[in-house]
C-alpha cells in the first residue's frame, strides 16, 4: 500500500504533539539517578560529517565509535547522571528535531542519508530509539535526508586515491510501488522498490537482512582503505532501485554491489546466485565488467558459506541495474522460504560468512588481493 504525502505529514502533526506530551512528562518527572550512558552508532553514509557536525566536546573514543558500524552502546563508566527517556523525533525536519532533543538535556549526532523520496531534511531514523532511557548529555544519532550526502563525501575523498565501492541493501521498510522507468527514456515501469522477500520460519525482512549483511561488508571494505558509500543505512527509507543506482553514479563507484535474498513458493529450493546486467543497450557498457565482478563474487560466496551454487543469472529487466552506469552485481544471498537457510541467514555467523565471501570477490575484482 502507497501512503500518499498528506497522510505522512498528518503522521508527523501527531508525533509532534505526542512528543510535546513526553517532553513535558520527561521534564516533571522525578530524574533517576544512574550510570550515565555515552550512545554512539555507526550509521555511516556521511561518516565524516557526522562526526564534525557536533565534534566540540565529544571525547574521541566517542568519535571513533561513531564512525563504526557497531550499534552497541558504548558506555561511558565515569559519567552518574540522570535517565531521560529519548523523545520519538522520527519524521520531523532536523532542526526542529534537534531543538527538541537540546531542551530535553541531548546532544545530537547528525548522520546524512540519501534522500531518495524523503523530504529533504526528514529524520529518517533515529538512535537510541524513542522510549530509551539513557543519560542526561547522551548523544542521540539522527538520520536525515540529505541529496548531498554521497556528493559531500565524494568531496571528502577527492584528491586521494580511494577507490569507492557502492553498496545496496536491497527493499526497505515499506514498499513504494508508484512506478519508474525501467531504464533511462524507457516508457516501460516497474515499481520503485518492492517489499523483499520475508522468512518462513524466522520472519526476518529481507531488508533488515539485506541491511545486515551490508553493515558487515561495509565494515571490512572500510578496513582495506575503500571508501564505502551505501545506499541507505537506515530501513526506514524511500529510495527506488534507480536511485539507488544513481547514488552509485554519483558516488563515481568501481562496483555497485546490491545485496538481497530469496524466496520461492517451492521450500526446498535453496542457494545463493548472483545477477549481472546484460541483454540491452544501456547496460552494454559495464556488461563485460558486471559478469566478471558477478563470476569473481558468486564463486568466493559460495566457497566461504558451503551453500548450493545457483550459478549467475543475466538481467536485462532490472531498473536498478539499467540505470547504472558502473559494474553493478545483485547477490541473492539465500532463500528465506527455505526452513534452514532462513535460520542461517538470521545468525550473526552466517552473515559474517556472507559477507567474507562478497569481500573477497570484491577484492579480487579490485585487484586488491
Ligand atoms: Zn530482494
Amino acid at each position: 500500500m502507497v501512503r500518499s504525502r498528506v497522510a505522512r505529514r498528518g503522521t508527523q502533526r501527531e508525533r509532534k504533539k505526542k512528543n510535546a506530551v513526553v517532553l513535558a512528562a520527561v521534564v516533571g518527572a522525578v530524574a533517576v539517578v544512574a550510570l550515565g550512558t555515552a550512545v554512539a552508532i555507526g550509521l555511516n553514509a556521511s561518516r565524516t560529517q557526522a562526526v564534525s557536525a557536533d565534534s566540540a566536546g565529544i571525547p574521541q573514543e566517542i568519535l571513533t565509535a561513531a564512525s563504526s558500524q557497531d550499534l552497541t552502546p558504548t558506555v561511558a563508566p565515569d559519567a552518574a547522571t540522570a535517565l531521560i527517556e529519548v523523545p520519538d523525533v522520527k519524521g520531523m525536519q532536523l532542526e526542529e528535531a534537534e531543538t527538541l532533543l537540546a531542551v530535553a538535556g541531548f546532544s545530537v549526532l547528525r548522520v546524512s542519508t540519501p534522500a531518495g523520496d524523503a523530504i529533504v531534511g526528514t529524520v529518517l531514523a533515529q538512535q537510541p530509539t524513542a522510549g530509551s532511557k539513557v543519560g542526561a548529555g547522551s548523544d542521540v544519532s539522527l538520520v536525515y535526508a540529505d541529496p548531498d550526502a554521497v556528493q559531500e563525501q565524494k568531496t571528502v575523498n577527492a584528491g586521494s586515491e580511494n577507490i569507492v565501492v557502492c553498496i545496496d541493501p536491497g527493499h526497505q521498510l515499506k514498499a513504494n510501488l508508484d512506478p519508474e522507468p525501467i531504464g533511462p527514456g524507457s516508457q516501460d515501469t516497474k515499481p520503485k522498490v518492492t517489499g523483499g522477500a520475508t522468512g518462513g520460519t524466522t520472519k526476518q525482512p529481507e531488508y533488515a537482512l539485506a541491511l545486515a549483511v551490508s553493515a558487515k561488508v561495509q565494515a571490512r571494505l572500510e578496513a582495506k582503505g575503500i571508501t564505502v558509500v551505501m545506499t541507505r543505512v537506515s530501513d526506514a527509507v524511500d529510495i527506488s532501485n534507480r536511485q539507488r543506482a544513481e547514488v552509485a553514479n554519483k558516488a563515481g563507484a568501481a562496483l555497485f554491489v546490491r545485496i538481497h535474498a530469496d524466496g520461492s513458493t517451492n521450500g526446498d529450493v535453496k542457494g545463493i546466485s548472483t545477477l549481472y546486467p546484460a541483454g540491452n543497450s544501456w547496460v552494454a557498457p559495464i556488461e563485460a565488467r558486471s559478469l566478471r565482478a558477478a563470476n569473481l563474487i558468486q564463486a568466493a560466496v559460495v566457497k566461504a558459506t558451503g551453500a548450493q551454487d545457483r550459478g549467475l543469472s543475466q538481467r536485462g529487466d532490472i531498473a536498478g541495474f539499467n540505470w547504472s552506469k558502473v559494474p553493478s552485481v545483485l547477490v541473492e544471498t539465500g532463500f528465506l522460504s527455505n526452513p534452514i537457510e532462513d535460520k542461517l541467514l538470521a545468525t550473526g555467523e552466517y552473515q559474517d560468512k556472507l559477507a567474507d565471501g562478497i569481500v573477497a570477490g570484491i577484492l579480487t575484482y579490485l585487484g586488491m588481493q
